[in-house]
C-alpha cells in the first residue's frame, strides 16, 4: 500500500479553506449602507439610531482609535433566497485575523433592540430561519475602533495620544444564504481531520478516519459544492458513529468569555464587550439547548443592568432556565495578591450578595482562570463565603516549575481547604480543536485516580464568546472514538463529580507562586498607593460610621459604602491593580481613588463630629487595632504624653548621628544610613560596612509583557544612587530629628527624609521621587544582620514564610516576592521588619559571611518603581512618594502592629469627650480587622478579628453596650452551625470569650440589646 500522508493533509486543507469554506454562505446580495462616525464617547442606542447617517460604501476606511461608528444597513431578502437561511454578513475589517482584540460591533433591530455581537469569528446577523423572500431588512450595527496593540511601544493606550487616522475598512456588507449542509460538512471534516491528526501513527482508527475523508473529497465536484455536500457527509458518517472507547478522557465543556474589566481598552469598552457577548450568548442558547455559560464577575452583570437592560433581561430568563450561569461569586475577577484581607472578604461578599438578590443563585466554585498568582489566605476566606471549589490555570504559565496537580486540595495557612481544578488543557477559551482536547488529556496529571476535567471555551476580550462552530464540534466529539468524551455541562456538576471520584486528591499546601509576571506588584505605582490608602480609609469610615451610629444615631451609610467598596474591588480587577492596562485604564483609575479618598474623607469626618460631640478637648482617632500612645484601638482619646528623652543630634565628619536613647543612627554624607545601634538589645542592625535607605537601579527589560514581568537577569547590573546634590539636617522639633536628602540622577530627583523619633525603635523613611527614567526597577536596600532562614510577608490575615535560600528551582524562582504592609526578617532572639504605606514588590536575599565563614546577613529591598513601556508607554513618569519604615528588635507582632499604624495615621481632633471603642479585645495577637453594620441593614454590629501569628489564642473581646444576642458567622454574616462550631464562644453580659486557631478568622454579629 503506497501511501502520502502529506499530500492528503495538503488536500484536505486545500479543499477547506479554498472550496468548503468559502460555500458555507452562497447567493449573495449587496445591502445599501449608511453610516454616521461618532468621534467621542458612545451613546445609548436610542441616540445613536437617531444620528445624522449618510451614504457608505463597502471598501471604504472607518474608525479612528476608540471612535465609534453606527452603520445602518438596508435591503430587501430576494425571492431567490425563499425556503432558505438567510444571514447579513458584516467584516468590519477583521483581516482574517484573531477571534478579538480589534474592532468588533453590537447588531440592532430597526426598534433598537441589541440582536446580537459582530465579531470576526461570528460576523452574522441572522435575517431569517427559513426566508419567504421580500422581507426588509433594517439593522444596525455599533461599531467600535477598539484599536489593536502588538506589544509595540504604543501611542493608541489613550485618545489624548492616538493619532486621528480610520483603523479599519468595511469590508463586507451582504446578504447570504446559510447552506446548512456544507456548513455540516466543513465541521465534520474539521473534527475528523484534527482529530486524526492528534492519533499516532500506528493506530487503525487515524487511517479509516484519511480513508473516508479521501473518499469525501472525491465526492465533491468543486463547481458545485452545495449539490455534492450531502453525499460528501456521508462517506464521513460511519467514522464520525464510531462511539468512544470506554476508558475514555471526560471533558465537561463550560461555555465561556474571559472579558477583562479592563486592559487593553477603557471600562466604558469592557461594559460594550460584555452587552456584545452576552447578546451573542442568549442569542445561541436559544438555537442550543444544550449550551451552558459560565459568567463570573458580578460587576459585568451589573453593568448589563445598567447599559443593556434588555440584554439583562434575556440573561436573567436563561439564568433561570440553567443556561447562564454564573459563577465565582466575586465582585471582579481580581488579583489576589495585593488587595488587602477586608477587601479580599468583599470581592466574595459584594459579588454573592449581588449574585443572590438579582438571581438567587449562590456559586460554590472560585472562579480566578487568569489571576497572577493565589495568595495562601483564599482557601480560608473561599471557604468562610460558602465556596467550597476552586478552578484556576494560570498557574500553567509558570516559566520554571510544572505545576504537578489538575485537581487537587489546595491548603491555605489556617489549615483550610478547598478541591480545585486546573483545566489540563492550559486555557480557559478553547475552541474544542481536536488539538486542544487532545492535549488536555496527555497534559491531565490525575490520569489512573480521576477521569474528569473542565475545558471553558469560547473567545474572550471582544471575540464574543461561543460559537456555533464550537457547538455543532461539541455535538460531534460527545462520543467520538479516538477524542475524549466532550459534554456540555456546568461547572458545579464538573467539580460534584470530580470531588466524589476524587476524594483523596493530593494536596498543595501554601500560596500558588505565579513564576511569571512579578513586575505587577510594582508597575504603575499610583494604583498600589491607591488601593492601600482606599482600602484603610474603608475601614477607618466603616468603623467611625458604626461607632456613630451606636453611640449618636448618626445615620449609616450603607449605599455610599456599598458603592465605594464596589468601585475600589473593580480597581483590583486582575489589569488594573497589576498595573498591566493602558495608559487610559490607569489615568481613569488614578482620578476615581483621588475621588474615592474625598468621598471617604466626606463620611469620616461628620462620623467623627458626632462621636466627640464640641468642645475643645484635643483628641486623638485610633483607628487601629491596637492601643496607641495611650489612646485604645478603635476610639477617640487623649494622647499620653511621650516620656521618652528628646532626640539628640551630632554632626561630625563621618556624618550625622541621630540617638533617642534607644537607636543611635549614623546618616553618612552620601546621605545613606551607614550605622543603626539598637542600643536596646546592644547589638547592630545593619551589616557592617554595608549602607541602608540605599537607592539602587537595574536596568529592567523583561523578555516579554513589560508591565507584567521582572526576569531574573536585571539582577546583573545595579547602579546605587549616591552623589548628593543637598543634605539637611533638621533639629528643629527635639521630639523627631530628620536628614533630607537630595538626589540629582539623569533626569529624575530623589529627595530622601530620614527620622527617628522620641520613644520609637523605629527609624521611619520618606522618599519622594520625580521619576523620569524608562526601563529602569528602582529599589531601595536594607542589609540587615540577622541570619535569616526565611522571610515573614504579611497577607490577607495573616502572613507566609518564605526560604531566603535558593536550594531548589520553586525557592529560586520566588525572586521577587509580594508583601502587604510588612515583611520580617530575623533569627532567634532579634528580627527586623520593614513596614511599607503603599507598596507590595520585596526581595529579599542572604549575603554570605565575609571569606565564606561564619554568620550569613540578610538584605531586604523595597521596589519602588519600574519603567515598562508597554502597553503605557508613560508608566509612572512624574512625582511619587513612599513612607516605609525598619522596626528594630521586631517579633512578628511588632510588625503587624506597625503596619496598621503605618497605614493608619492618627487623627487629630477637638471635641468634648474621649469615645470608647464598641470592641476591646484583650490579647494583641487577636486582631480586629473590621468593624461595621450588617449587610442587611438590621443594625447589628459585625466584628471581623483573625489570629495573627499563626498561633492558637484564647482572648476576650469587650463589647460596651448590652447585647441581645452574638453569633459567629461566615463571611456573608449569616448563621452557620459548622463554622460556628470552629470558633466556640461564652457570653457573659458584655464580655465574649473565645478561642481562635493559627491564622483563623471569625465573623461575630453582635445584636445590641433594647432594640
Ligand atoms: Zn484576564
Amino acid at each position: 500500500m503506497h501511501r502520502s500522508l502529506s499530500s492528503l493533509t495538503q488536500r484536505i486543507e486545500r479543499a477547506l479553506d479554498e472550496r468548503l469554506i468559502p460555500a458555507i454562505h452562497r447567493d449573495v446580495e449587496p445591502v445599501h449602507v449608511e453610516a454616521a462616525h461618532l468621534p467621542g464617547e458612545p451613546v445609548p442606542a436610542g441616540e445613536g439610531l437617531a444620528l445624522t447617517y449618510t451614504p457608505f460604501a463597502v471598501g471604504q476606511p472607518w474608525g479612528p482609535a476608540w471612535s465609534t461608528t453606527w452603520f445602518r444597513f438596508t435591503g430587501e431578502v430576494p425571492a431567490r433566497m425563499r425556503g432558505h437561511r438567510v444571514e447579513l454578513l458584516v467584516d468590519l475589517g477583521f483581516d482574517n485575523a484573531g477571534p478579538g482584540f480589534r474592532s468588533e460591533g453590537l447588531a440592532y433591530t430597526a426598534d433598537g433592540a441589541p440582536i446580537k455581537g459582530i465579531e470576526p469569528r461570528t460576523a452574522y446577523v441572522p435575517i431569517a430561519r427559513r426566508a419567504a423572500g421580500g422581507e426588509r431588512v433594517e439593522v444596525y450595527v455599533e461599531a467600535a475602533a477598539n484599536p489593536r496593540f502588538t506589544g509595540a511601544v504604543s501611542p493608541f493606550g489613550d485618545r489624548e495620544t492616538a493619532p486621528d487616522v480610520p483603523l479599519y475598512r468595511l469590508d463586507r456588507a451582504e446578504l447570504a444564504v446559510l447552506d446548512e449542509e456544507v456548513h455540516g460538512l466543513v465541521l465534520d471534516v474539521r473534527v475528523l481531520h484534527e482529530l486524526a491528526r492528534e492519533l499516532a501513527e500506528a493506530d487503525p482508527r487515524r487511517h479509516q478516519i484519511h480513508r473516508a475523508l479521501e473518499l469525501m473529497l472525491d465526492e465533491i465536484d468543486v463547481a458545485d459544492v452545495s449539490g455534492g455536500a450531502r453525499a460528501a457527509r456521508s462517506r464521513l458518517a460511519g467514522v464520525l458513529a464510531a462511539p468512544a472507547v470506554p476508558s475514555a478522557h471526560r471533558v465537561f465543556a463550560v461555555g465561556h468569555a474571559h472579558i477583562d474589566s479592563a486592559w487593553l481598552w477603557p471600562v466604558r469598552e469592557t461594559i460594550r464587550k460584555c452587552s456584545r457577548t452576552f447578546s451573542n450568548v442568549v442569542a445561541l442558547a436559544d438555537e442550543y439547548p444544550e449550551l451552558v455559560f459560565a459568567c463570573s464577575s458580578a460587576q459585568q452583570y451589573a453593568w448589563l443592568r445598567q447599559h443593556h437592560p434588555q440584554v439583562y433581561r434575556r440573561v436573567t430568563e436563561k439564568v433561570a432556565s440553567g443556561q447562564f450561569v454564573p459563577v465565582g461569586g466575586m465582585w471582579v475577577e481580581s488579583d489576589t495578591n495585593m488587595p488587602g484581607g477586608e477587601a479580599m472578604v468583599r470581592q466574595f461578599t459584594q459579588g454573592k450578595r449581588f449574585f443572590a438578590a438579582e438571581f438567587g443563585v449562590e456559586p460554590r466554585e472560585v472562579w480566578l482562570p487568569d489571576s497572577f498568582g493565589y495568595s495562601a489566605a483564599l482557601p480560608q476566606l473561599a471557604r468562610l463565603a460558602g465556596f467550597r471549589w476552586f478552578l484556576s490555570q494560570k498557574m500553567s504559565w509558570n516559566t520554571t516549575n510544572r505545576f504537578p496537580h489538575h485537581t487537587f486540595w489546595w491548603e491555605g495557612i489556617d489549615g483550610s481547604r478547598v478541591f480545585t481544578h486546573f483545566p489540563p488543557a492550559d486555557t480557559y477559551s478553547s475552541e474544542l480543536s481536536g488539538r486542544e482536547l487532545a492535549y488536555g488529556v496527555r497534559n491531565f496529571a490525575e490520569h489512573g485516580r480521576a477521569t474528569r476535567s473542565l475545558l471553558p471555551f469560547g473567545y474572550g476580550d471582544g471575540g464574543g464568546g461561543p460559537t456555533r462552530e464550537m457547538l455543532e464540534t461539541a455535538r460531534r466529539v460527545a462520543d467520538l472514538e479516538g477524542s475524549p468524551r466532550v459534554s456540555v455541562r456546568a461547572p458545579a456538576e464538573f467539580f460534584a463529580e470530580a470531588e466524589r471520584e476524587y476524594p483523596d486528591a493530593p494536596v498543595w499546601s501554601g500560596e500558588m507562586y505565579l513564576e511569571y509576571h512579578r513586575g505587577t506588584y510594582t508597575s504603575q505605582s499610583a494604583m498600589k498607593r491607591g488601593n492601600r490608602r482606599t482600602e484603610h480609609l474603608l475601614r477607618e469610615a466603616e468603623l467611625w460610621c458604626a461607632t456613630a451610629a451606636l453611640r449618636a444615631g448618626h445615620p449609616y451609610p450603607y449605599d455610599e459604602l456599598d458603592a465605594i467598596w464596589q468601585e475600589t474591588l473593580l480597581l483590583q480587577f486582575h489589569d488594573i491593580l497589576p498595573g498591566s492596562s493602558i495608559a487610559w485604564v490607569h489615568r481613569e483609575a488614578r482620578q476615581t481613588y483621588a475621588r474615592l479618598a474625598e468621598r471617604l474623607e466626606a463620611l469620616i469626618d461628620p462620623a467623627l463630629t458626632a462621636l466627640t460631640g464640641a468642645g475643645s478637648v484635643p483628641l486623638t482617632g485610633n483607628a487601629a487595632p491596637h492601643e496607641r500612645a495611650g489612646v485604645p484601638a478603635l476610639a477617640l482619646g487623649v494622647q499620653r504624653a511621650v516620656e521618652a528623652p528628646p532626640v539628640s543630634v551630632r554632626t561630625g565628619p563621618d556624618g550625622t548621628v541621630l540617638d533617642n536613647g534607644l537607636l543611635r543612627v549614623r546618616v553618612g554624607a552620601d546621605g545613606t544610613v551607614s550605622a543603626i545601634r539598637d542600643l536596646v538589645a546592644g547589638r547592630d542592625v545593619l551589616r557592617a560596612g554595608a549602607a541602608a535607605n540605599v537607592l539602587q537601579v537595574h536596568p529592567d527589560t523583561p523578555n516579554k509583557f513589560d508591565a507584567w514581568d521582572i526576569d531574573e537577569f536585571y539582577r546583573n547590573r545595579r547602579r546605587d544612587l549616591t552623589g548628593v546634590t543637598k543634605l539637611m539636617v533638621d533639629t528643629a522639633d527635639p521630639r523627631q530629628a530628620r536628614v533630607r536628602v537630595t538626589r540629582h540622577d539623569g533626569d529624575s530627583v530623589y529627595v530622601q527624609t530620614v527620622s527617628l523619633a522620641a520613644g520609637e525603635r523605629v527609624l521611619r523613611f520618606e522618599t519622594e521621587v520625580d521619576w523620569q527614567q524608562r526601563e529602569t526597577l528602582l529599589k531601595v536596600a536594607f542589609p540587615i544582620d540577622v541570619h535569616a532562614a526565611h522571610s515573614s510577608s504579611e497577607i490577607q490575615f495573616g502572613h507566609v514564610r518564605r526560604p531566603t535560600h535558593t536550594n531548589t528551582s520553586w525557592d529560586a524562582a520566588r525572586f521577587e516576592i509580594c508583601a502587604h504592609r510588612w515583611l520580617h526578617v530575623g533569627e532567634p532572639g532579634y528580627g527586623v521588619a520593614l513596614v511599607n504605606d503603599g507598596t507590595y514588590g520585596h526581595d529579599v536575599t542572604r549575603d554570605p559571611p565575609g571569606d565564606g565563614l561564619g554568620a550569613l546577613g540578610t538584605t531586604v529591598r523595597l521596589s519602588l518603581l519600574r519603567g515598562p513601556r508597554y502597553p503605557d508607554p508613560d508608566t509612572d513618569r512624574g512625582t511619587h512618594r513612599f513612607g516605609y519604615a525598619l522596626v528594630c528588635g521586631a517579633e512578628i507582632l511588632d510588625a503587624v502592629r506597625e503596619g496598621y499604624r503605618s497605614n493608619l495615621p492618627p487623627r487629630e481632633r477637638t471635641g468634648a469627650n474621649p469615645v470608647a471603642p464598641l470592641v476591646e479585645v484583650a490579647d494583641p495577637a487577636v486582631v480586629v480587622e473590621s468593624v461595621k453594620l450588617a449587610d442587611d441593614r438590621g443594625g447589628d454590629v459585625v466584628v471581623r478579628l483573625y489570629e495573627a501569628l499563626g498561633g492558637r489564642a484564647r482572648t476576650r473581646l469587650t463589647v460596651s453596650f448590652d447585647l441581645a444576642r452574638v453569633e459567629v458567622c461566615d463571611l456573608l454574616e449569616r448563621q452557620n452551625a459548622e463554622i460556628a462550631a470552629l470558633a466556640p464562644i461564652s457570653v457573659d453580659g458584655r464580655t465574649v470569650d473565645l478561642a481562635l486557631t493559627p491564622f483563623q478568622v471569625v465573623t461575630l454579629r453582635l445584636t445590641p440589646a433594647g432594640r
